[in-house]
């Protein structure tokens, strides 16, 4: 299995969420987010397409093959940028952007930093990578890697952000 920077996200969203795309239920194409947040980026900082390139990489952790697909790397500073369309700051965008820190790490770039922007919000977060961020994703990985062990699919949780999910319909078929 390769833990990508969607499990992280969704480790922190909804355990039933990542349970489903674990074990290969994936919905995400019926939900345009991950390109509008590409999309969005690129309208609200037309400037920085140029200085900012796509970075994928990839890197092995106990055994565990780890890869992630970072949007706008600038690689002069040494700073992610990443944008959410979301108009709610969440931990999950933070973790997934504290992995994809984490993967630069592992590959030798040190000191890496990322600035998370929700041009909906007009607010930034700055963000650094810690040796406590390190120990929890650790964590993160084999929870993870429990999660999609388990036969036990985990119940709904009710919340706002199922509305949004690509799961709705399928976690929600018998209501309405
Ligand atoms: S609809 Fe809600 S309960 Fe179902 S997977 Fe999505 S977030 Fe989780």
């Amino acid at each position: 299995m390769t833990i990508n920077a969607t499990h992280i996200n969704y480790y922190y969203v909804c355990k039933r969420k990542l349970w489903l795309f674990t074990n290969g239920i994936n919905m995400e194409h019926t939900s345009d987010t991950v390109y509008d947040g590409k999309m969005l980026h690129e309208t609200s900082y037309p400037q920085r397409n140029e200085k900012h390139s796509e970075l994928s990489i990839e890197a092995v952790y106990d055994n565990i093959s780890l890869f992630g697909k970072i949007d706008f790397y600038d690689a002069q500073q040494n700073i992610i940028h990443e944008t959410k369309r979301s108009d709610k700051i969440e931990k999950a965008h933070e973790w997934q952007v504290k992995f994809y820190l984490w993967l630069l790490k592992l590959n030798g770039i040190e000191g890496a930093t990322a600035t998370l922007e929700y041009p909906l919000l007009r607010h930034t977060d700055h963000i650094a990578l810690k040796e406590d961020d390190i120990t929890q994703i650790h964590k993160t990985i084999n929870d993870i890697l429990q999660l999609k062990q388990s036969s036990q699919c985990p119940p709904v949780i009710n919340a706002k952000i199922c509305k949004s999910c690509s799961y709705y319909e399928l976690c929600y078929v018998d209501e309405g």
